[in-house]
């Protein structure tokens, strides 16, 4: 049985911000792009939050929930250097560390040798060392596996911890909601509830072989979460994946050339990020009028651009004619058995 921890920042971006600037602290508080720019909420604080702005949520309507509301760009540069900050501490208590953003990650600490082995107390000391030295709040939860420690991690936020016991998991998953699960977006939840499905305990009682049948290939997955199973280690990667390039539009495009006119604006800015490394794949992204998104990749050793139209446009015909709101361009080192999709830095 493993001990995780999955570490996740306050409302990361934000709270440096207010940390840095107390006059922050009182007001309704987000990060994100401008609204003449089309942006999108990366981060709010608490106070913002009451006025239902959340993440990914477009500017626009952020500030129509919120007329008060302070926008700020962000400053990369500094939360880059606090998450090194915060990485030095998790390097403290174990060396099985994963990233999933500049704010939250997982730990492995089955076999650490500190409070003797308990990862309980190694949560409480990372969050408090956090606390002391960077002056920030974290959330921790503790489980088996690593979607529970994620879902975990959720519960006492924020600056709060949830141990899940290998004992309490059965319990815990019958009411789970599924949407609670990772990777059960809005669209999975609505074809879930349309077969009756809300919670893990509606999945239990299916016949894998029909719910594997429904779901495809992350049938499986879903349907061993369901059991509260998640056999995934802790991956160690200091490696980048994937090197890309996007860009928001001021405007939907409304045609398969007007996005490939930006792709091409893209693409010798793509080679510069790329430098001499060696590619894999090649691949590309588009974000619809109504915020769905979805991607392309296809392998191969070179910036071929033959390729990039050609996803670009299996990609525009997945939108059924849905304005483009954004056009991305990626690129899959080689070596690398996975493709990370590009993810805006959303923190909550
Ligand atoms: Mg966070």
């Amino acid at each position: 049985m493993r001990k995780i921890i999955h570490v996740d920042m306050d409302c990361f971006f934000a709270a440096v911000e207010m940390r840095d600037n107390p006059a922050l602290k009182s007001v309704p508080l987000a990060i994100g792009g401008s609204r003449e720019q089309r942006g999108v909420i990366s981060t709010c604080n608490y106070e913002a939050r009451k006025y239902g702005v959340r993440s990914a949520m477009s500017t626009h309507k952020a500030q129509l929930l919120c007329p008060k509301l302070v926008l700020l760009p962000g400053r990369m540069g500094v939360y880059k250097a606090v998450s090194q900050q915060i990485r030095a501490i998790f390097e403290r208590y174990s060396d099985l560390i994963e990233p999933l953003s500049l704010d939250e990650a997982y730990l492995d600490v089955t076999d650490s040798p500190h409070f003797k082995g308990s990862a309980s107390l190694i949560a409480e000391a990372i969050r408090a060392d956090i606390r002391r030295e960077l002056n920030l709040t974290a959330s921790a939860g503790v489980a088996p596996n690593k979607f529970l420690a994620k879902i975990a991690s959720e519960e006492n936020k924020p600056d709060g911890l949830f141990v899940l016991t290998p004992a309490a998991v059965a319990d815990f998953v019958k009411d789970l909601p599924l949407r609670k699960i990772p990777g059960v977006g809005p669209a999975t939840e609505s074809r879930l509830a349309a077969l009756g499905l809300k919670t893990c305990a509606d999945i239990q009682r299916c016949d894998q072989d029909w719910f594997e049948l429904q779901f495809g290939k992350f049938g499986r997955a879903l349907y061993e979460r369901a059991f509260g199973i998640d056999e995934r280690g802790v991956t160690v990667s200091r490696e980048r994946k994937s090197v890309g390039v996007e860009t928001t539009l001021p405007k939907d495009l409304e045609t398969l050339a007007a996005v490939r006119r930006v792709a091409d604006e893209l693409a010798p800015e793509l080679t510069r990020r790329l430098g001499e490394r060696a590619i894999g794949k090649v691949g590309v992204k588009l974000k619809f009028s109504d915020f769905t998104q979805t991607t392309m990749e296809h392998v191969s050793g070179e910036l071929d651009h033959g390729l990039f139209d050609a996803l670009l446009e299996t990609a525009y015909q997945r939108g059924q004619g849905k304005g483009v709101r954004l056009v991305g361009l990626f690129v899959g080192l080689a070596g690398q058995g996975v493709i990370q999709q590009l993810k805006l830095p959303f923190a909550e």
